[in-house]
């Protein structure tokens, strides 16, 4: 791992670091008298019972820690002065920290809604923190700096956070409950019920199985009215208006969004933070401390860990619930599936009529091999070549050359695309058969991107007929629209005019089939499970990431040049936010910004995802920016990572950070982005999994930790995410986690939930006025 490590062994009058080590000690009851209850309550009764012997060689009584003092390593020739002065401040600090530790526990262990406080007696087991041996760090300032420095860093990252939940709440993508509690206790708002998931009543695990029913007709579902509502784009965001007088007086409904100059005014904001040398500071120490504390509690409580989770009958890595969180649908199969695939067809369809050139020649597709002078005899992996090599390392022109079965764009076209001559028959057959090794596999799950190029008006209705002609539906997956960053290629050939032209193309439809789903019915159909947008292209192709208010607007935009990353974000974050009022107001369901974020190119792109993004894939730039990882680690924000990928593209999989976020907590999850091109076997996701285990020494609990948070940053609905994490799995630490499902042991859950209180305690007890109410418009 490569994580740093802490500078120096602490000592403990030093620089007044402590490390408290909590045993389960009967002796030390004084201090804590619920402590012999929860031990009954403690999570692993096995270990328990071995621990007495293995417990005792690490005990560590308070009354024999004077004599820590004159141990052998002791310095002998302190004054006896210099030692009682020592000792006392020793005393001193012990009594803090036991203090402290009372008040943590109070503060932890009932962790449960006030919804349930009129029935204190129904507590369960889960309801309790599990007992462990916390890193727990004592004395007044903990932060390591100096009180203004400690302020003005609170100040700012507070603010950051504020602006995060503005983007979020406007357009009903989520916000972690936790900052959210923070937040409202500076600015005295009060917490918004609706911000939280609202819960069924408890069932017992009996009730509530493991694997959700399954779906009957996915497509059956009934076509609601026309809203009759005008809907027109004001500088570039697609508004709703009630009537067209009220389009004529320019009065739409007021779905709030920010508009050009709020983002750019926060964006700004936010760079300047980024850039500040003792914020910057300030976050890396957090995120080095945080490193270390990991690595501690790894050390002290692997036992335990591994313990509870051999204490779950049934569960372990292969049957907990995995969702592939970030995989492009042209390369979910892999190199051998595609051949096989294509074999499979030129044998029995080898007359079937699959293409036809503008001139109107048609080709069948044994004609298209001919042409090509092969025969089925010929194929081999090595002859399809779409796998990813050194050749790729640095290069996303080869690399996407690599799409193109034999380097010929036309198959393709006939296997890989869903709108081509045949439409998309292939792909559809293609794509069913990894959605049935998945549903195979019982527990894989997968969030395919589709792609969305928005160079013409009808791209949405001819992919919904994919779709439903094809019945490309499994419960097993859920898609998202990839948006490339192509308008300069689409004015080049002279396709568009200007870039509102993309974002019609893009968002119109989306609108129209909200207001009357008569006028796109399969569309309707088929948005139910599409969860979000996903922005895709070469990040380090060169642009001006920086723009400011007075740039054009889309409908002005006609310059060859290609809108920075940030101006893409925007408009589809904008566009995205008014047709989730829209659609929420119908009691339809929304979508969420997922983009591509942070793989190469400017670090102003990690910004965008930080703003506007619920998660992001890849996010490999974040560790050349600790204020911007630190931020995401406070907000929690999802990011799917593909080592593999980074490693055939951008970065070397041993320099790859994965480890290090997965320390410092940072909501991480794995993901094989093009199986076609990375991987070799028929299970990706597990290959992903694998190859993490063993170049970075994965624990079984980080694995099943990895697996989890994949789960909670996917987009699969609400029902499913209980059936498989547990259902009251959206309730903060212990009491949201069930290792019956998940097999992520309560005591990993509970020591990154207390360690994110720490930290966003440590910020916000120091934060008393701040300007945030000025961005909170
Ligand atoms: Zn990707």
């Amino acid at each position: 791992m490569e994580s740093p490590v802490v500078n120096g062994t602490p000592k403990p009058n030093g620089n007044q670091l402590f490390y408290e080590l909590e045993h389960e000690n009967d002796g030390d009851s004084s201090n804590n008298p619920g402590q012999t209850d929860q031990r009954d309550r403690s999570e692993s009764p096995v270990f328990d019972g071995a621990n007495g012997a293995a417990g005792n060689s690490m005990r560590m009584a308070p009354s024999e820690l004077p004599n820590e003092i004159s141990a052998p390593y002791e310095v002998p020739q302190f004054p006896i002065e210099q030692i009682e002065k020592k000792l006392l401040i020793q005393r001193q600090l012990t009594v803090k920290a036991a203090k402290d530790l009372e008040e943590r526990r109070s503060h932890y262990e009932p962790s449960l809604g006030p919804d349930e406080i009129e029935h204190p007696f129904n507590l369960e087991e889960s309801d309790f923190v599990p007992h462990f041996q916390r890193v727990s760090i004592s004395g007044e300032d903990t932060s390591g700096v100096p009180l203004e420095d400690l302020q003005r860093a609170s100040q700012m990252l507070v603010q950051a956070l504020d602006i995060r939940e503005k983007y979020m709440n406007n357009s009903r993508q989520t916000f972690p409950s936790i900052a959210a509690r923070f937040l409202r206790s500076v600015d005295k708002r009060p917490m918004n019920v609706e911000d939280e998931v609202q819960h069924d009543d408890r069932m017992a695990i009996a009730d509530h199985p493991v694997h959700a029913p399954a779906s009957r007709d996915p497509w059956a579902s009934d076509i609601p009215p026309a809203k009759n509502y005008k809907i027109a784009p004001v500088n570039g965001v697609f508004n709703v208006f009630a009537s067209e007088e009220d389009h004529q007086n320019g009065k739409p409904i007021p779905y709030a969004y920010p508009d050009l100059a709020t983002f750019v005014r926060d964006m700004n904001l936010l760079c300047s933070m980024i850039a500040d040398g003792p914020l910057k500071s300030f976050c890396y120490r957090r995120l080095s401390y945080l490193s270390s504390k990991f690595q501690l509690h790894v050390l002290l409580n692997e036992l335990r860990e591994l313990a509870s989770q051999k204490a779950v009958p049934h569960r372990d890595f292969y049957n907990i619930r995995k969702v592939d969180t970030h995989i492009h649908a042209a390369s979910c199969m892999n190199q051998k599936h595609l051949l096989r695939f294509i074999k499979k067809t030129l044998k029995n369809h080898a007359d079937e009529v699959v293409t036809c050139s503008k001139s109107g020649e048609m080709m069948t597709l044994r004609q298209v091999f001919q042409s090509m002078n092969l025969t089925t005899y010929d194929l081999s992996v090595d002859m399809l070549d779409v796998h990813a090599d050194r050749n790729t390392f640095h290069r996303f022109d080869k690399f996407n050359a690599k799409y193109n079965p034999i380097g010929e764009s036309r198959l393709r076209e006939v296997f890989l695309k869903t709108d081509n001559y045949l439409e998309g028959k292939y792909f559809a057959r293609i794509i069913n058969e990894v959605s049935s090794d998945l549903e195979e596999s019982k527990y894989q799950n997968a969030e395919l991107r589709l792609s969305i190029y928005g160079k013409s008006a009808d791209e949405w209705d001819k992919l919904a007929r994919w779709a439903i002609n094809g019945n490309v539906y499994s419960d097993n997956v859920r898609w998202l629209i990839q948006i490339p960053r192509l308008y300069d290629i689409f004015k080049l050939n002279k396709l568009m005019t200007n870039f509102q032209e993309i974002l019609n193309n893009i968002f119109l439809p989306l609108f129209e089939v909200t207001n009357d789903p008569s006028t796109h019915p399969e569309l309707h159909k088929f948005l139910p499970y599409l969860i979000g947008f996903d922005s895709v292209d070469d990040e380090s192709k060169p642009e001006n990431p920086l723009f400011d208010k007075d740039v054009a607007p889309p409908e002005a935009w006609n310059d060859v040049e290609n809108p920075p990353y940030g101006y893409y974000q925007y408009y589809t974050y904008a566009n995205m936010t008014v047709l989730n009022h829209f659609r929420a107001e119908q009691g339809l369901n929304t979508f969420v910004l997922r983009p591509h974020c942070g793989e190469a190119g400017p670090i102003q792109h990690l910004v965008c995802g930080f703003m506007m993004a619920e998660n992001i894939s890849h996010g490999l730039l974040l560790r050349k920016v600790p204020v911007l990882q630190y931020l995401y680690y406070l907000a929690q924000i999802g990011i799917a990572m593909s080592p593999l990928s980074n490693n055939s593209l951008f970065l070397n999989y041993h320099r790859n950070p994965l480890p290090e976020y997965l320390a410092r907590g940072l909501c991480i999850s794995l993901s094989t982005d093009d199986p076609l091109q990375f991987h070799f076997t028929k299970e990706p996701l597990m290959e992903e999994y694998s190859i993490a285990a063993q170049v970075w020494k994965l624990s079984s609990c980080d694995m099943c930790e990895l697996a989890r948070n994949s789960v909670l940053m996917s987009g699969f609905p609400h029902k499913s995410k209980q059936y498989w994490l547990g259902p009251n799995y959206t309730k903060e630490g212990v009491a949201g986690n069930d290792i019956t499902r998940t097999n992520v042991p309560d005591i990993r859950v509970s020591y990154r939930y207390e360690t994110l209180l720490d930290e966003l305690s440590n910020i916000f007890k120091v934060v008393e006025k701040p300007d945030v109410c000025t961005n909170s418009a």
